[in-house]
């Protein structure tokens, strides 16, 4: 992706770093418009650093402790990726099964264990409200990066940058978002569908029954007075779609097996698909996917599912600086 070294936005160096220091990342209820301004204009500076010098020692002596107790393979890699290229070192443990997790420690006893070593816990979790629960027992910085079907919020931070850096930091107002798949289960609809609800955008959300957005999050959403609203066809809603969100539909969090293949393979994008979308619009997806992306639509411009993962690092890049107080 090309690197504007001009910043549309707010300074890096911004009096604003003070208020991030030694805070908790738990849910996207805790930025303002503004905020993000602040964190994409590190995370912009970031990547200018990144695409120069490569490393750099912004956190030279700082430990991240990356926590994983669920599968992860982008968020994971890329925090310590994030923490390596500003030049901390990590713990990484993501096989709770070979840590004392396995011997029954709770998760706040672990949480003040690795902050003994560590100076900011990133913590991944299979239950909803966990991310809370260990900040209450952690004084270091922790970082949600996923609990149950609850938030993703540095996931929703990453997706927003990648619509900023795609299609103009001053475009997303008057925006059309379509979200689209297991709108239930996904823990990075639920954190996006708040985190877009800042700006004057559009969202459509395409789903099987059994799979629409919680009602909590589209009550959230409607007291911001966005206009949204759902369906179970996609035809009807892509041709005015700016931002095309697809997800997987998550086996592992269905109860009954067969509620799950009645609509594991609802919805796919392939070229012929897509022939009915704006020419400049994007497709996204946290990843992993499951088909429901056809590989033939990887070559498409339109098809920003990768670049959204790079993007994902200069933005940990900046949320570790400023948890840490460098930013
Ligand atoms: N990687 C994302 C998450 O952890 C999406 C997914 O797993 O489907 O929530």
């Amino acid at each position: 992706m090309p690197t504007n070294h001009t910043s549309p936005y707010l300074p890096f160096g911004d009096q604003r770093t003070a208020a991030w220091y030694g805070k908790d990342i738990i849910s996207v209820k805790q930025f303002t418009r503004s905020d993000l301004e602040y964190v994409f204009g590190v995370a912009h500076e970031m990547r200018g650093m990144v695409a120069r010098v490569g490393t750099f020692d912004l956190l030279k002596g700082k430990i991240l402790a990356n926590l994983f107790y669920e599968p992860s393979t982008r968020t994971s890699s890329s925090f310590t990726a994030a923490m390596e290229r500003l030049g901390g070192s990590v713990i990484p443990i993501n096989e709770v099964r070979y840590s004392s997790v396995s011997k029954g420690e709770s998760l706040p006893d672990t949480v003040r264990t690795l902050e003994c070593y560590a100076d900011v816990i990133v913590l991944r979790h299979p239950e909803t409200g966990s991310a809370a629960i260990a900040a209450e027992a952690a004084s270091k910085p922790l970082i949600n990066a996923g609990d149950g079907i609850g938030e993703h919020p540095t996931q929703a931070l990453l997706d927003t940058f990648t619509i900023f850096e795609e299609l103009g930091a001053g475009q997303v107002d008057g925006m059309t978002v379509t979200m689209l798949g297991d709108l239930k289960y996904g823990r990075t609809v639920h954190s996006l569908a708040r985190l877009l609800s800042l700006f004057r955008v559009k969202i459509n959300y395409v789903s099987p029954e059994i799979l629409r957005l919680p009602k909590e999050v589209l009550d959230e959403v409607d007291a911001k007075r966005i206009p949204q609203a759902e369906y179970r066809s996609l035809e009807q809603v892509l041709p005015e779609t700016d931002v095309l969100y697809v997800t997987r539909v998550q086996k592992e969090r269905f109860e009954d097996p067969a509620d799950y293949e009645k609509v594991k393979g609802a919805y796919v994008i392939d070229p012929e698909i897509m022939k009915a979308a704006k020419k400049e619009m994007i497709v996204m997806h946290p990843l992993p996917r499951v088909g429901e992306i056809s590989v033939d639509f990887d070559d498409d411009p339109r098809a920003a599912y990768f670049r959204q993962m790079e993007y994902g690092l200069y933005v940990r890049m900046a949320l570790l600086a400023m948890v840490l107080g460098k930013a």
